[in-house]
């Protein structure tokens, strides 16, 4: 746990007691300060009761007279597509808004750092796609080295949870919009920018103010390097606008479709080969297509940003190499289930987005194509050429129907359910073919969740294989 900073005997009210509401509050009280908690959901406000913390309806009355702070959680829309409630009257009554990474970035650094021979540092990673597969490989590649390392943030445990880091200690952090968009304080040392790609535009009022929560990563703290795929514009604009001069190493351009050229420092993959190049000598690489825990061109990126990081903390190209090698992957991210009869089978049950699932269809071949679901704002114009792969499309989800109409020249069949498409797939592969889970679309119609959706899609596939 980090004890929050800066709030003794202050009394901040916690929005949202899922797990890093609960985290911030417990952190807070770990702080000397006292929070007021409130969800809507009378679940959660039991368990906080029962962990001892004062309950208080937020939405009632004149709460914020003596309330310092109110701490939100990502998932509680705070501007678009319109305010929640208590937080537009917290906003109206002047007190500032904040969520758990802007408490943690104002308290990880404690006085015995300065005993240290070296301190602690944060790797913080967004990007619309591939923050969970780089920070996991991140944290593989320190483990693997010996640093010592720890991951939280959007994935596994809330950012106020890990242990206090200890002398040279390196904390990865995934982050999404939904946080860096509110954080108060977002001073990471190395900051990483995967890619750019239209999701969650509703809570980010379009693509410009879906970039702009990101952008304030590199823009609030000023990292000490910052490593951005420059493979869209709006990539290049932000490595454009950080460095100084084209040779200037502080920024660190990643890019899949091409090689990158120049004095500054770079790091590509080409067909299937990563590339580093700084002050325009090469100083290392590696062979990506022997690395089965990172199948196709996106996972290439991944490995860019992922190695970017690590040569920033001064590991040799060969570590991560070794490192890279024993990476499993990410369940429901490219996750190679089974292989039956000459057919494979995988889950990307992840590509919840229209970006994802096109690259998902780019990395194989001959795919029986499981897709639908509740499909976000921009239609399914971005699958591009991944479409040519693509033998035949199942689709599921309860709008199947007009999501198979949008599959403009593929052949596709309205199954509605996992279980029928899954069925039918199996029935219709032939050797060589791969089914392929990787949706376009969210999961929330049929399931609670990604991961919900991908388990039900592995049980359907085993018992097929059984029966
Ligand atoms: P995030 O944490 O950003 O959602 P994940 O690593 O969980 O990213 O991957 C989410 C989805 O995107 C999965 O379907 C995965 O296969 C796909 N994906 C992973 N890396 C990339 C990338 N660099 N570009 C595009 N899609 C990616």
């Amino acid at each position: 746990m980090i004890p929050v900073r800066g709030f003794e005997n202050a009394r901040v009210a916690v929005l949202g007691l899922g797990r890093s509401g609960l985290t911030a509050a417990r952190a807070l009280r770990a702080g000397k300060a006292r929070p007021i908690c409130w969800d809507d959901n009378p679940q959660a406000r039991d368990a906080a009761a029962q962990d001892g913390f004062e309950i208080r309806d937020l939405s009632r009355g004149a709460v914020w007279e003596n309330i310092t702070c109110l701490i939100t959680s990502p998932g509680i829309p705070h501007l678009y597509p319109a305010p929640n409630p208590v937080i537009a009257s917290a906003l109206a009554a002047g007190v500032s808004v904040d969520n758990d990474i802007g408490l943690f970035f104002r308290s990880l650094a404690t006085p015995e750092w300065s005993q240290f021979e070296s301190p602690p540092r944060v790797i913080a990673v967004t990007g619309s796609n591939g923050k969970s597969t780089t920070s996991t490989l991140i944290q593989h590649v320190l483990e693997h080295s010996g640093r010592e390392s720890q991951l939280a943030g959007n994935i596994g445990r809330g950012v106020l949870d890990i242990d206090p880091p200890g002398d040279g200690g390196v904390i990865v952090l995934e982050l999404s919009s939904y946080q860096t968009e509110l954080a108060r304080a977002l001073t990471p040392d190395i900051a990483v920018f995967t890619n750019l790609s239209p999701d969650h535009l509703d809570r980010h009022g379009g693509m410009g103010g879906y970039f702009a929560a990101k952008r304030r990563l590199f823009a609030e703290g000023g990292p000490d390097r910052a490593i951005i795929g420059v493979d869209e514009a709006e990539g290049q604009i932000l490595a454009n606008q950080l460095s100084e001069a084209p040779g200037d190493d502080r920024v660190l351009r990643l890019s899949v479709t091409r090689k990158l050229t120049g004095p500054g420092w770079q790091v590509f993959a080409r067909k299937g080969f990563l590339s580093e190049y700084r002050k325009g000598k090469q100083t290392g690489s590696i062979d990506l297509r022997a690395i089965s825990g990172l199948p196709g061109q996106h996972n290439h990126q991944n490995a860019c940003a992922a190695y970017a990081a690590c040569r920033c903390l001064g590991l040799a190209p060969r570590q991560i190499e070794a490192a890279f090698q024993s990476f499993g992957g990410l369940p429901h991210r490219s996750q190679r289930i089974a292989e039956a009869g000459g057919v494979t089978y995988v889950n990307d049950s992840k590509a919840t987005n229209v970006d994802s699932a096109a690259k998902a269809l780019m990395a194989f071949q001959n795919i029986r194509w499981i897709c639908g679901g509740l499909a976000k704002e921009g239609g399914l114009g971005g699958l591009g050429d991944g479409l040519g792969h693509v033998r035949k499309a199942y689709v599921i989800g309860r709008e199947a129907a007009g999501f198979a109409m949008d599959l403009k020249g593929v052949d596709a069949e309205v199954c509605t359910t996992m279980a029928k498409a899954v069925a039918q797939a199996m029935a219709e592969a032939e050797p060589g073919d791969t089914v392929l889970l990787a949706p376009a679309a969210a999961s929330f119609d049929q399931y609670d969740n990604f991961e919900l959706r991908g388990e039900d899609f592995i049980a359907c596939v085993r018992a097929g294989l059984e029966a």
